[in-house]
């Protein structure tokens, strides 16, 4: 045989798959930093927010396995308990962080400033709304209620504890593909504040857009953010950018409020034959 044929997608976008806190709501993405640092705390183990920043994303046990690995956070850990952290000790402190987190998450579940009206602009554009996330089923619970109080309900939810792995593996989103009913994936854009939101979607074949300012990367709250001197606004932001543009986003903007611009580039890039 000379010649082969690919057969290529040159529909639209049919689905935006948001990820939770940083994103949707809690600029900041402040609820579960504060609990990290707090079951270290308890530990005698303090840690500083930058540290309990940087697995984010990840399942929250995981997350927590994560800190310990930390060079500073394991030689603290010896200097408090003679030895260093075992996986028992990641699992009581687990079982600490649920009660911690579901406690306070009511707290840190305003919705990030333009969310209602992105999500308007996606429903105009033809888009079905999935969801993944760090957070457990029972926290879960508590968040989708306390945003559908606000006007956010999508029309599907995944969160770490109803697949075989959370993120970086792809399982959430083809998960929300699934129950969506929408395929293929490079039909889908999955949009997150952190790096292991953004490889979840690129491993799942998916575009993928990163926000700089609303979630971790800043790791800040909206008031924090609005009274930073701007030159230093500035300088976090370009970070916050190129850290997320490195892990491979298509796009990195400020907060969801910045997303529904792209979808047209994006459907664009489709008709044009492009993938993710
Ligand atoms: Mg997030």
């Amino acid at each position: 045989m000379s010649f082969c044929y690919t057969r290529s997608y040159r529909g639209p976008l049919r689905a935006v798959i948001l990820d939770w806190a940083g994103t949707t709501l809690d600029f900041g993405c402040m609820a579960p930093a504060v609990v990290f640092m707090g079951v270290f705390r308890q530990q005698g183990v303090p840690i500083t927010m930058e540290q309990a920043r940087i697995p984010m994303g990840a399942h929250k046990r995981t997350h927590i396995q994560q800190i310990t690995q930390l060079d500073e956070v394991r030689q603290a850990w010896i200097r408090a308990h003679g030895s260093p952290p075992t996986e028992s000790d990641v699992d009581r402190m687990f079982r600490e962080f649920v009660p911690m987190q579901i406690s306070c998450l009511a707290d840190y579940a305003d919705l990030v400033p333009g969310c209602l009206d992105a999500l308007a602009a996606f429903r105009r554009q033809g888009l079905l709304i999935g969801s993944t996330t760090g957070y457990t089923g029972e926290m879960m619970e508590i968040l989708l209620k306390e945003a559908a109080a606000r006007g956010y309900a999508p029309d599907a939810s995944v969160c770490s504890t109803q697949v075989p792995q959370g993120r970086p593996a792809p399982w959430m989103c083809l998960q929300n593909a699934m129950d969506l009913g929408v395929y293929p994936m490079e039909a889908l854009v999955k949009v997150g504040d952190t790096i292991p939101d953004i490889l979840e979607g690129l491993n799942a074949g998916m575009w993928t857009v990163g926000l700089a300012v609303s979630g971790n990367e800043m790791g800040i709250p909206l008031e924090e953010w609005q009274a930073l001197p701007s030159d230093m606004a500035e300088a976090r932001r370009a970070h916050a950018i190129e850290r997320l543009a490195m892990a491979g986003a298509h796009y990195v903007v400020d907060s969801i409020a910045d997303v529904p611009p792209l979808v047209g580039r994006i459907n664009e890039r489709l008709a044009r034959g492009e993938r993710p």
